[in-house]
């Protein structure tokens, strides 16, 4: 860790590089990548004109509820989801007196879910981890979009029927980040 002018961050030599390129990780950590032979002096100084950038991204960052999943929790996870999804699209699908075929689900790194012109639902096993109301949020949209393929008013309209705080929910879910853990 280093701190140029407060902003504290870690340093990546990447010998291929070009020029110095600053990024702010999920967690909201801060790092500088660099070529190689780049002093902390050139390094501190590049990171403070870009102080405001850097603030931004790290705010954001903050704001975020960051998950990691260990890879031997994997499994259960896909089963969890599974049946997570079955009741609920269930539940939902008689509730707006829909039907789907098949659902699966898939290891993506940002989507959530999706439906097919087919009527295949997927979902993102990573729903399993979700609060109850979000998981929910996840399979009504998918649900919704066996009527319409798209993002309209009428989609929207749909969705309320059943989840009248749906755009409170997408919020929180934007906020909220699943991933893989390193090891
Ligand atoms: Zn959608």
């Amino acid at each position: 860790m280093y701190d140029a002018y407060m902003i504290e961050y870690v340093h990546q030599v990447n010998a291929r590089a070009w020029g110095m390129r600053i990024s702010v990780r999920v967690d909201g950590e801060v790092v500088v990548t660099t070529p190689r032979f780049v002093t902390k002096r050139m390094i501190d100084s590049f990171v403070a004109t870009h102080t405001d950038w850097i603030s931004r991204h790290v705010a954001r960052a903050r704001a975020r509820t960051v998950m990691r999943i260990p890879r031997k929790d994997v499994a259960t996870l896909k089963k969890h989801a599974r049946e997570l999804a079955e009741s609920r699209c269930a539940h939902f699908a008689r509730q707006y007196g829909l039907t789907y075929k098949k659902i699966s689900i898939r290891a993506q790194k940002s989507r959530w879910g999706s439906c097919s012109t087919a009527g295949n639902l997927s979902f993102n096993y990573k729903i399993a981890l979700l609060p109850p109301h979000l998981a929910d949020y996840i399979v009504v949209h998918e649900i919704c979009h066996l009527v319409h393929m798209n993002h309209s008013k009428k989609f929207w309209d749909l969705v309320a029927q059943t989840m009248p705080d749906h755009k409170k929910y997408r919020t929180e879910l934007r906020r909220t980040h699943i991933v893989r853990a390193r090891s």
